[in-house]
């Protein structure tokens, strides 16, 4: 299965991975976390693109692609993937396309994670991520005084810079301007399967699994 995860900032893309990832044993790749990896290790790369980031810019396509053509051609991903965060311009989706095509592989389905613009601000102002795993934690202003460790490797907490109110608002626009274009894009290739991103983890994630299901039995019967 070769699975794009779509959706605005906090619509869930990155908590629904985890069992995507069990189910179909493929990598997640998340173009975000490459990029604060390398953010991390303070490499060249890293320096490139913190301004864009911490403004809540998209990075330029090329350095995006490049970085999505190395990632793919490494052995885990030869299965299958589930891409989080990219394709988030045309450009990209067509570079991506362009890409599998040359290895004779496609894009199966574009998961769509449709929320409103209010629960995404809600969302993402009480977002805090585990700075070792990603593991993402929802928690009110009360509980975040006291902030705890990650339960799955005890890593320090904390709230991503552009996850502040103003950028939220801009990375959203960002998403209605560039990136849901994108609707229409795989919409006319028939591989956009919307999903109500608003549904409890639990739902969203029987939704997911009960559509792909329908998709690998219809592929099956071929
Ligand atoms: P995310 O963790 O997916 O919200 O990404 C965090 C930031 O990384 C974005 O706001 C962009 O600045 C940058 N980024 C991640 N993926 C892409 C992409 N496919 N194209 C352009 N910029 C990206």
């Amino acid at each position: 299965m070769n699975l794009i995860l779509f959706g605005a900032p906090g619509a869930g893309k990155g908590t629904q991975t985890g069992s995507l990832i069990e189910t179909y044993h493929i990598p997640a790749i998340a173009t975000g976390d490459i990029l604060r990896a390398q953010r991390r290790a303070g490499s060249a790369l890293g320096e490139q693109v913190k301004g864009y980031m911490d403004r809540g810019e998209l990075v330029p396509d090329t350095l995006m692609i490049d970085i999505i053509r190395t990632r793919l051609q490494e052995p885990d991903a030869r299965n299958g993937f589930i891409l989080d965060g990219f394709p988030r311009t045309v450009a990209q989706a067509e570079a991506l396309d362009a890409m599998l095509d040359q290895l004779g592989r496609r894009v199966d389905a574009v998961i769509y994670l449709r929320v409103s613009r209010q629960v995404l601000i809600d969302r993402l102002s009480h977002r805090y991520c585990c700075r070792t795993c990603g593991a993402v934690y929802t928690f009110t202003p009360q509980q975040a005084r006291d902030l705890p460790r990650c339960t799955t490797d005890g890593g320090e907490l904390y709230q991503r810079p552009d996850d502040r109110p103003e950028i939220v608002a801009h990375r959203i626009d960002v998403f209605l301007t560039h990136t849901a274009p994108l609707i229409d894009y795989y919409s006319a290739q028939h591989k956009l399967e919307n999903i109500d991103g608003q549904m409890s983890v639990d739902e969203v994630r029987a939704d997911i699994t009960r559509r792909l299901s329908a998709l690998r039995k219809g592929a099956g019967s071929r």
